[in-house]
């Protein structure tokens, strides 16, 4: 199941900022925003603060608004480039990358990229880094892949029920801790990167931002 937006939609964003697993976009010249239905894990946050009240659960979409459905997935057929996931040489790249800040800044750290759907791609423990950091790398990646959000957002929404039951449910793979980010290329997931071992998580983040820079410099 899914939910979907109907013409009600004012495209005041007020959904984008509470799902959480982001998978509602929009592009400039819509008039509306639409639901990724490959994403969207039912958990209903954006139908409560929809001020107009333009959300519904697929099955219970009104008939007058029925052609919906099929607007929400249209959308991301047509909007989501066919793209593949991180490639391995890009991703040692981002691995090195993260080394080399965490190096400029005296500590160590295991970095990991993973695909879109959270497996490993490459996985690069820095010597001096202690051995559990690399699961954890691999773990933060997996969590910023499921979710489609910085694992550091995450943090806000543990104590809700439906995340606690995943986190719980996970036995430690899943993790809303910071460290975890998305590799998009344009609206379309492509894999995420996982960074531990910081002297703080803050340290873990600036590791995986670090690596960003090697997908900027493939994108001039
Ligand atoms: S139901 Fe939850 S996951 Fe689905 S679009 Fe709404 S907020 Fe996002
Ligand atoms: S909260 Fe409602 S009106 Fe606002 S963008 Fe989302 S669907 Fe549209």
């Amino acid at each position: 199941m899914t939910y979907v937006i109907t013409r009600l939609c004012t495209n005041d964003g007020a959904c984008v900022e509470v799902c959480p697993v982001a998978c509602i976009h929009t592009r400039p010249g819509a008039p509306q925003f639409y639901i990724d239905p490959d994403v969207c894990i039912d958990c209903e946050q954006c139908e409560i603060v929809c001020p107009v009240d333009a959300i519904f659960k697929d099955v219970d979409v009104p008939a007058v608004h029925a052609d919906a459905i099929d607007l929400n997935a249209s959308f991301f057929r047509q909007n989501k480039a066919v793209v593949g996931p991180v490639a391995l040489e890009i991703a040692w790249q981002m691995v090195h990358r993260a080394h080399a800040y965490a190096q400029s800044v005296r500590i160590a750290v295991s970095a990991a990229v993973v695909d879109e759907a959270g497996v490993p791609i490459a996985v690069g423990r820095m010597d001096g880094a202690a051995p559990w950091t690399a699961e954890l790398a691999v773990n933060k990646a997996y969590t910023a892949a499921a979710f489609h959000i910085a694992t550091a957002d995450l943090k806000a929404q543990a104590r809700q029920p439906w995340l606690r039951s995943l986190l719980v449910a996970h036995r430690g793979r899943l993790l809303a801790v910071a460290g975890g980010l998305v590799i998009f290329d344009g609206i379309a997931i492509i894999g995420a990167i996982g960074v531990a071992g910081g002297t703080t998580t803050e340290q873990d983040v600036l590791c995986c931002q670090a690596a960003f820079a090697i997908l900027e410099a493939g994108r001039r």
